[in-house]
């Protein structure tokens, strides 16, 4: 069962497709990497994934997000 998200009142939409529900993957996640030879460290972020295309979105943690029942 999938949980869809609000983003701050406005309608959440999808870059890809244009879906506006996502499920929620993880919060105060950060991601490491590397690039041009320097390693990074993002800030937490808030981690949604599209339910339609799989796209992943990523947003600052303080960003707010309410939560639908959907039936
Ligand atoms: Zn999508």
């Amino acid at each position: 069962m999938a949980v869809f998200f609000v983003v701050e009142q406005k309608a959440l939409s999808c870059p890809v497709c244009g879906s506006n529900k996502a499920e929620m993957m993880g919060k105060h996640v950060k991601l490491s990497g590397q690039f041009e030879d320097k390693e990074f460290l993002t800030t937490d972020l808030t981690v949604l994934r599209c339910v339609r295309c799989g796209y992943y979105m990523f947003f600052d943690d303080t960003a707010e997000f309410t939560s639908e029942d959907q039936l």
